[in-house]
């Protein structure tokens, strides 16, 4: 614009310089002639006055006149001429000077000559003898004048480009600046142009507009803000540039490019590289919904993708979706694992039953064999049988809700009855049996609580030596009890500490239980013994200790949590979490 504004100026200015020069040198020139011509009457009046009153003759006149004199008689004949030879002259009297002078006594005419680079002004007055006198002058055509200023008009039309030049720079500055000086964002504060308020009225109206549309977007993404970091689920909109348009909380937590995203528009190969993630993304813009598994940050994660929206045939945007499934998929791998262990388990013992049965059906086996057989096979029936109850236990505590069946069991006496249940078993394996400690009443299930404390003295002797001592003892405040069971057996050799709550898991596995007469410490089980007490403790509410050191013994506390204190002062309102009040 200021460029236009300014060339605009510029061509104004030399134009009308131009104009303006050629009208002023027309004029001149037409007052030029007019002079000219009226000179050249006066002194050919004169020259006609000399000659018809006899003061001079025409031949005289003519030597030293300053113009061309020619002197014509009445039938158009060339009598004298002062700069050529009459004689050879052709004859004048269709010139128009002389035909007027002839008629009227005086006569005048100008024409142009030599393609019109020449004029020739003419004056002629009639003499007395009826001869007609003529002066001729002869001065530059307008053409010819003008070339012959050439170099003048030229310098004078690089001075006049030159003003126009920077009085086009002034005015367009002085134009502009106030246009520059325009406060947009208040264009109504303006003192400016009364042509352009129009504008600026407009302006406001869209600057507001603007605002008011700006508001609303923000108020409706910090609503969707804050709906969707309230997920626990990840969300992932990608836009048609397959670039990420949005990611709620959960999704920035899953990946360090969204998570460190700071304005920067980023392709969804920068923001993941695995086969899933690709294969869904790309496979949701190609407008088939996928269904995958992404394994991110050590998590699984079931991953669907859909085409959301549509242009010009193509899928424009995809939404991802993202649902923590690692504990659904851990209970399953634990289940199949859980299955193919009891399989296992009860495959053992059968093999072995099914091979005395066999040898005695054939009659293969000697009558002082028959009843170490039968014993044998009487043992393993007695494993099957307590790894079947073990594993009804287990899946009772996994999967009812007992709670409601709740009542009050007194810690002190289920020891007792267990001690006198183990009596027999303890003798067996040489260990001495003790219990200790006041009464302690706990609300729970009797028994689950008798399975727990049966199995953590039933290990407490089987995994003891000759001579050892288990010792349980009652402890803990009436609110949060303590049951011990304490063994000086062969201990636990660290590594192995933390998975012995684990189903089927055995620190030797090679060794097992032999109820009958199953050397001391020496004894195995079916390894679901510390996983039925730790579900068993978690059922309560109580957490389990154990420290153990290998060739001195183990010991093995269930204790039962402090009652919470309770606050009356706080109202249940306030348990709303912060980020849910926030919005
Ligand atoms: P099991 O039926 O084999 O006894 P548990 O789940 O009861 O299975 O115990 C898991 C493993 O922990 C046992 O195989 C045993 O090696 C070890 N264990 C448990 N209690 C004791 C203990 N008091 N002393 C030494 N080792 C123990």
């Amino acid at each position: 614009m200021k460029t236009r504004i300014f060339f605009s100026i510029l061509l104004t200015t030399v134009f009308t310089l131009l104009v303006a020069s050629g009208a002023v040198i027309a004029m001149l020139y037409g007052q030029f002639s007019a002079d000219m011509q009226h000179e050249l009457m006066t002194e050919a009046r004169y020259v006609a006055g000399a000659v018809n009153n006899g003061v001079r003759s025409l031949a005289d006149i003519g030597r030293n006149a300053p113009h061309r004199l020619t002197l014509i008689a009445a039938d158009g004949r060339v009598l004298y001429d002062n700069s050529a030879n009459a004689s050879e002259m052709a004859s004048h009297s269709e010139r128009p000077e002389v035909r007027a002078a002839l008629e009227t006594g005086e006569g005048e005419s100008s024409r142009l000559s030599d393609t019109l680079r020449l004029r020739t002004f003419y004056a002629a007055v009639r003499l007395q003898n009826g001869d007609v006198v003529r002066l001729a002058s002869m001065t530059r055509g307008p053409l010819g004048l003008l070339a012959s200023s050439v170099p003048g008009i030229v310098c004078v039309l690089i001075l006049a480009i030159i003003a126009a030049l920077y009085v086009a720079r002034r005015l367009t500055r002085a134009l502009m600046e106030p246009v520059n000086a325009i406060n947009l964002d208040d264009p109504l504060s303006n003192d400016t142009y009364d042509e352009l308020s129009p504008l600026l009225l407009r302006l406001d109206h869209q600057n507001r507009r603007i605002a008011e549309q700006l508001n609303e977007l923000t108020a409706k993404q910090r609503e969707l803000d804050c709906i969707t970091s309230q997920m626990a689920e990840g969300l992932i909109v990608i836009g048609g540039g397959k670039n990420i348009l949005f990611a709620n909380r959960s999704a920035r937590a899953l990946f360090d490019a969204l998570d460190s995203q700071e304005q920067r528009t980023l392709h969804f190969m920068e923001v993941c590289r695995a086969a899933p993630w690709l294969e869904a993304v790309e496979g949701a813009f190609a407008g088939q919904k996928v269904e995958t598994r992404l394994t991110q940050r050590g998590r699984v994660y079931q991953l669907t993708a859909s085409p959301a929206g549509e242009r010009e045939g193509k899928t424009s945007a995809v939404i991802l979706f993202f649902v923590d499934i690692t504990e659904r998929e851990q209970a399953e791998s634990l289940r199949r694992e859980f299955a193919a262990n009891v399989s296992h388990e009860l495959k053992t013992p059968l093999t072995s039953i099914m091979g005395y049965a066999e040898l005695m059906e054939r009659g293969l086996a000697r009558p002082e064999d028959m009843q170490g057989f039968a014993g044998r096979i009487r043992s393993e029936a007695a494993r099957l049988l307590e790894l079947i109850r073990d594993v009804i236990t287990l899946s009772q505590l996994d999967e009812q809700d007992l709670r409601n069946r709740f009542t009050e069991v007194d810690l002190r006496e289920l020891c007792n009855r267990v001690l006198d249940e183990l009596a027999a078993k303890a003798a067996q394996y040489q260990v001495t049996l003790h219990c200790d400690g006041p009464s302690r009443v706990v609300s729970g299930l009797k028994e689950t609580l008798h399975e727990l404390l049966f199995n953590l003295c039933d290990n407490a002797i089987v995994y003891n030596r000759p001579g050892g001592q288990v010792t349980v003892t009652v402890g803990g405040s009436e609110q949060a009890p303590v049951l011990t069971v304490a063994d000086t057996g062969v201990g636990i050799p660290p590594e192995h500490q933390p998975r012995i709550f684990e189903r089927f898991y055995r620190v030797d596995a090679s060794r097992a239980r032999a109820d009958s007469g199953g050397a001391p410490g020496t004894g195995g089980g079916s390894g679901l013994g510390l996983a039925i007490v730790k579900h068993a403790a978690r059922l309560h509410g109580a957490s389990i200790e154990l420290e153990s050191h290998v060739g001195k013994g183990t010991t093995l506390r269930v204790i039962w949590p402090e009652p919470p204190v309770k606050d009356r002062s706080e109202p249940a309102e306030s348990a709303v979490p912060a980020a849910e009040a926030s919005c």
